[in-house]
């Protein structure tokens, strides 16, 4: 691959893959934020980050105080933004979507915004060039459109135990599209860098539900 690789990770419900429900997660589940927060923020290479693409209403979905997702650049997609790829600085002051990062300057900035998520992906290797991956985390929209573009897949396979009810939900992911273009890949430990913690059983109960880690990749 002559650009960083790029990685879809979103955790749902099996078996119809759902994700979210009134613009919000479905489940309260700390290990799986700790996991992707993890995943998303640690890199193999010294100096090198990630990215992370999100669609605006994931971006809304996210606290303020909690965003931009720390140590990694972060990409907000709306068709509403003027500019295919730009620092949030240059949007219009007062903008919901105004960067919280602090007074130090960073390398490259901390938050960008795109029109179009093809355009963002192909531009965002050439404007940051120490990227290791570019995660695209999701919603429903921005998935449903990511699965043919991205080369690897990390879900987390989530369902409930047998006391919990199923919950409500309205947001899923394709999963024929899905199933049709990525396979299983066993090699998830390797996949991951080192300073990644995976649980030794791997399945993981909590809050009601029981779910695993897994990595697919483009057949
Ligand atoms: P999204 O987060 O996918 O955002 C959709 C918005 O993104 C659109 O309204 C549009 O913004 C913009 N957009 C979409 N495609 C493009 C494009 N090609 N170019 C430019 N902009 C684009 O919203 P959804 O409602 O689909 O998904 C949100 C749900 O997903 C929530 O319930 C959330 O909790 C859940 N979720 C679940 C995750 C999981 O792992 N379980 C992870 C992430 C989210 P505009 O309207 O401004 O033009």
């Amino acid at each position: 691959l002559n650009r960083p690789p790029i990685v879809t990770i979103v955790a749902c419900l099996m078996p119809e893959m759902g994700i979210g429900y009134n613009g919000k997660l479905p489940w309260r589940l700390k290990q799986e934020m700790a996991y992707f927060r993890q995943v998303t923020s640690a890199t193999f290479a010294d100096g090198k980050r990630n990215a992370v693409i999100m669609g605006r209403k994931t971006w809304e979905s996210i606290p303020p105080k909690f965003r931009p997702l720390p140590d990694r650049v972060n990409v907000v997609v709306s068709r509403q933004f003027a500019e295919d790829l730009a620092p949030a600085q240059s949007s219009a002051p007062g903008s919901k979507l105004s960067s919280h990062a602090g007074a130090a300057a960073p390398a490259s900035p901390a938050l960008w915004l795109s029109n179009s998520l093809t355009r963002c992906l192909d531009l965002l290797p050439q404007r940051v060039p120490d990227l290791e991956r570019i995660y695209v985390i999701g919603g429903a929209e921005i998935y449903a459109q990511s699965n043919s573009l991205c080369d690897y897949m990390l879900i987390t396979k989530i369902e409930p135990e047998s006391a919990t009810e199923r919950p409500p939900m309205d947001a899923f992911l394709d999963t024929q599209s899905i199933h049709a273009l990525f396979q299983h890949d066993q090699s998830l430990p390797s996949f991951l860098p080192p300073a990644v913690s995976l649980p030794a059983d791997p399945y993981i109960s909590e809050n009601g539900y029981r779910y695993n880690f897994a990595l697919y990749r483009r057949r």
